[in-house]
């Protein structure tokens, strides 16, 4: 059980293994020497250290309430944008932001899951836009290999009328 507790100088929160109990340690907020009580809260009120050195050992300050990456959020949307729709009127370009913006907000919450959340929604982001990417390509390939065959069709039809000399009917 962590001992909660206060900083009798700067008030911050902190928390303490109870093995480290009566020990005097350097608040991690203000750096000031603190004794560290028996058990939870009513915070003691010792005098200052007379006896052992501070032993620097770790206490964490509570951590904050991490927040969702907004930027994992943009790239989940932005993903399933260019899904929808963004392949037929944008090409690659909506997929391709979808994807670098899930990969910068992957990296980020990699870097301090502590403070921020939203990982899954990066992933989608990414993956989302990866499946929109190749959409787009199939779908400008066979685009393209379309309106080629219809041009050779035509040609091949000029060719031909052109030979029997009978240009239409
Ligand atoms: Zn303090």
């Amino acid at each position: 059980m962590p001992i909660k507790f206060e900083c009798e100088h700067c008030s911050q929160s902190l928390e303490a293994d109870d093995d480290m109990a009566g020990e005097y340690i350097p608040c991690p907020h203000c750096e000031r020497l603190i004794g560290i009580p028996k058990m939870s809260l009513p915070p003691a009120v010792t005098a200052p250290a007379v006896s052992a050195p501070p032993v620097p050992r770790a206490v964490t300050m509570p951590p904050k309430a991490p927040q969702t990456s907004g930027l994992a959020i943009a790239s989940m949307v932005v993903g399933i944008l260019s899904l929808v729709g963004g392949w037929m009127c944008c090409g690659v370009i909506i997929p391709i932001v979808a994807i670098v913006m899930g990969h910068i907000a992957f990296s980020q919450i990699q870097r301090s899951p502590e403070t921020m959340t939203g990982k899954g929604m990066a992933i989608a982001g990414f993956t989302i836009g990866y499946v929109a990417l190749l959409l787009a390509i199939i779908v400008s390939l066979v685009l393209g290999t379309a309106a080629a065959s219809m041009t050779a069709i035509l040609n091949e039809f000029t060719k031909a009328f052109g030979q029997i000399g009978v240009p239409q009917r």
